[in-house]
């Protein structure tokens, strides 16, 4: 088991590998660390819609373009528990909150999610929020409230983390899962791809987030959803192929992370989402939208998992999920290059 930090040499040959060799390998990666068949059912609910200062050229809910997005007013703590309630029922076991701000504010407002935290947890499920920036005393007080996880997407890659936003960096995003992790909260980190990137920028981003210590316990990989109004509202469709080799390398990368098959699968066949989830992907967003973006309905989700023969997490075995404590990496496969060559990048 090797635990030097992986290389970029190493994880773009993953990426170039022959993509059955690659679906292979990401393969026996899930089934050694994963019950095989199951996938966790997680709901996303908008708390807090639009309005937000930030200028994320994907995201509909900036305030900085014209979208269809109007803001609203955040939800009250029993309408968000309706939610997770009816979210539970339908086979949910992590229900994540998510509200349209550059960055916490201490105040009514975030007293009003520790609320929330609070109801969800005592409805026997993961609680997740992604709120933003935040400092370690906030942080601090989400775990306090007995929140499971944090999502903060790292997006992209350094090198290409400008050209998609400007309002912040990051940096600032680092230092966000820093105060995270510290909390002793886990990790829900991933990105976007469809943004313009280069392969290269994709791998980037996994290599980053496979570095951490640990790596994150969660990483949703996402496809964009070109959104009228905002600047990237003309970006050509992914490929589905694409993202089935961000799935496998991030599954090959983080053994025991679970990678989540998150935005765009509305766009998707069901046939390539069948092959998202055979490269790793363990864990589905349930529900007709994911915040202000369009979601498969219910019913297509019913069929596709009974199609498939896959399983739901049950809510009995829920089981909250823990920070990792040891880094488990990969070895390189053979064709992969060589040891010397794939870590001296
Ligand atoms: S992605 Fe989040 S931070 Fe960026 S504009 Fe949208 S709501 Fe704001």
């Amino acid at each position: 088991m090797l635990t030097q930090p992986y290389s970029r040499s190493y994880v773009r040959a993953l990426y170039d590998r022959p993509l059955l060799q690659l679906i292979d390998d990401a393969r026996d990666v899930h089934r050694r660390h994963h019950a095989d068949n199951e996938v966790q059912l997680c709901t996303l609910l908008s708390v807090k819609t639009g309005g937000c200062p930030e200028d994320c050229s994907y995201c509909p809910q900036s305030s900085k373009y014209d979208t269809s997005v109007e803001p609203e007013k955040m939800l009250d703590v029993d309408g968000v528990l309706k939610s997770a309630e009816r979210a539970r029922e339908l086979g949910a076991t992590r229900f994540c909150m998510g509200a349209a701000w550059r960055e916490v504010k201490d105040g009514p407002a975030f007293d009003r999610v520790i609320e929330m935290v609070r109801g969800v947890k005592a409805l026997g499920l993961e609680a997740c929020v992604t709120l933003g920036m935040l400092n370690d005393a906030q942080a601090q007080k989400l775990k306090a409230a007995g929140l499971d996880a944090y999502n903060h997407n790292l997006d992209t890659s350094r090198e290409n983390y400008k050209s998609i936003i400007r309002t912040r960096t990051f940096d600032d995003r680092l230092r966000t899962l820093d105060s995270v992790r510290n909390a002793g909260i886990t990790v829900c980190s991933g990105g976007i791809i469809g943004m313009g990137e280069s392969i290269d920028d994709r791998c980037e981003m996994l290599r980053t987030l496979a570095n951490m210590t640990p790596p994150p316990e969660s990483v949703p990989i996402n496809a964009l959803v070109p959104v009228p109004g905002t600047p990237l509202e003309s970006a050509k469709p992914v490929e589905p192929f694409e993202l089935v080799r961000m799935i496998a390398v991030a599954r090959i990368l983080m053994p025991k992370t679970r990678v989540r098959l998150s935005a765009g699968r509305a766009e998707m066949s069901r046939e390539a989402q069948a092959l998202c989830m055979l490269a790793g992907a363990n864990s589905l967003f349930y529900g007709e939208k994911l915040l202000t973006t369009p979601n498969p309905s219910g019913d297509e989700d019913t069929a596709l998992l009974r199609d498939m023969g896959l399983t739901v997490e049950a809510p009995a075995a829920y089981s909250p999920p823990v920070a990792a404590a040891s880094v488990e990496r990969h070895s390189p496969p053979a064709a992969a290059g060589s040891l010397t060559e794939a870590y001296s990048a």
